[in-house]
């Protein structure tokens, strides 16, 4: 089956409002005939200013997290309700800096997904295993269990707002990618899981998105495999020079 590509850019903690202006306008511009899929997620600061720019095109505006609850006493967190206000349409949950360094479990993800879901955002749901765990030979464990429990309770209906990004996490922002087969196997390991529970007609419908270093000299080499049907990219994201080509692989 033909998925269409999806590339994403994750700006992280990055850019003032003015510079992630200018690089949305950049994007905006040069993407306007680009025959993939495309996203920014800017900082939560910068969601109105890009918001505005990229209403109407093909760079879809994306956040980086959600809270899990609908509004409240959550002092410094940003609601879904805040996110729709702004125009976002795609919430990256479970990204492996929020797994890792601000200690995200798979309960707290598999909340966020759902509100995000319920309230009607596509989401990006981001697995991947630490260096360790691909050592001691569990990283299909690691992504099947990520996996499961960032959809549990999420229905077939909702699995076609899914997008699932797998992240190694020894290969984001390190320089080191994931050799095309290696990503590959994980890719088709997860599909597999879903067709498990999903079956083999949404499993095949579904985006796996390959982040962890990701450029435009080896953005063709991963994207031709079976399995992977896009990108989350992170450092790559930040200069135009670098995401256009890489959004433009052919
Ligand atoms: C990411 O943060 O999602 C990512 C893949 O980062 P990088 O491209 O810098 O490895």
């Amino acid at each position: 089956m033909s998925r269409q590509y999806f590339i994403a850019g994750n700006w992280k903690m990055h850019k003032t409002r003015a510079e992630a202006a200018d690089l949305a306008k950049t994007l905006v511009l040069q993407l306007k005939d680009g025959k993939h899929k495309y996203l920014v997620a800017p900082s939560f600061t910068s969601l109105e200013t890009v918001g505005a720019i990229v209403k109407d095109t093909n760079v879809l505006l994306g956040a980086q997290d959600v809270a899990a609850e609908e509004q409240g006493a959550h002092t410094g967190e940003v609601s879904v309700l805040q996110l729709k206000d702004l125009g976002v349409q795609v919430v990256i949950l479970g990204h492996s800096e929020r797994r890792h360094t601000y200690k995200e479990d798979d309960a707290l993800i598999n909340k966020k997904v759902k509100l995000a879901l319920k309230h009607g955002f596509e989401v990006i749901l981001c697995v991947g295993e630490t260096l360790e765990e691909r050592e001691a030979g569990q990283a299909e464990v690691v992504c099947e269990s990520q996996t499961l429990w960032g959809l549990s309770g999420v229905s077939a209906i909702d699995l076609a707002k899914v997008t699932i990004a797998y992240e190694p996490v020894w290969a984001i922002g390190t320089g080191k990618t994931a050799s095309p087969e290696d990503a590959e196997a994980i890719h088709a390991y997860i599909r597999k899981v879903i067709a498990r529970v999903y079956g083999e007609e949404s499993a095949q419908k579904l985006i796996i998105q390959y982040g962890g270093s990701v450029k435009p000299d080896n953005v063709a080499q991963l994207m031709a495999k079976e399995n992977i049907d896009g990108a989350l990219v992170g450092g790559a994201a930040l200069k135009s020079d670098t995401f256009v080509p890489i959004a433009q692989f052919s």
